[in-house]
């Protein structure tokens, strides 16, 4: 059986997540303009490796994947920063939400959980991606970028009622769980 909501948002919060909250499966709306964001490659993560576009499919095929869930639960982490241009600080606090996010995969298996995790951009598991020339050397640990899936996460930070800005000296990362009821 499903354990209900609270019991997976707490599991989820022990892991070490900031904040977690529900967005209805009705309200996701996977954005071309996001996608198209993506394709501007600023974060240099598109088209490198396996949790990324195109690596992750088209947006209807994130969209596909995604509406076999019931439910979808918003998460972040606020991580501290020297300044607005602590670029190092930026990168560290990147990789630690990923850590964060396999953390929250290990702490759902025991609840027998039939879920997705989407994490925030890129991977940076392995000193260099085999994308596109093997498969992922961990495909248990991949979790595609939520922007990647072109979620808007302002717009879904309000809806689920999580803070989008932990304010000044702060950067917020987010991911998010996707499962069957
Ligand atoms: S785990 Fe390694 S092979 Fe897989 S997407 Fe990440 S960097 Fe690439």
């Amino acid at each position: 059986m499903t354990p209900d909501l609270e019991t997976i948002k707490r599991v989820v919060l022990d892991a070490g997540v900031f904040e977690i909250g529900e967005v209805s499966m009705a309200d996701l709306v996977f954005e071309p303009e996001i996608r198209r964001i993506c394709e501007g490659n600023m974060c240099r993560s598109y088209g490198g490796c396996w949790a990324c576009p195109p690596a992750v499919g088209t947006l209807a095929e994130c969209e596909e994947r995604c509406r076999q869930y019931d439910r979808f639960l918003l998460f972040n982490c606020r991580y501290p920063l020297k300044s607005s241009f602590d670029i190092k600080g930026m990168m560290t606090a990147m990789r630690e939400f990923k850590t964060l996010t396999e953390k929250a995969a290990d702490a759902l298996r025991p609840l027998g959980l039939d879920y997705m995790l989407l994490s925030n951009e890129g991977c940076g598991k392995c000193a260099k991606c085999t994308w596109p020339d093997a498969p992922c050397r961990f495909p248990d640990r991949l979790y595609h970028s939520i922007e990647g899936y072109g979620f808007n996460v302002t717009r879904l930070s309000k809806l689920a009622g999580l803070h989008y800005n932990n304010g000044p000296g702060t950067v917020t990362y987010f991911g998010a769980l996707l499962y069957k009821e």
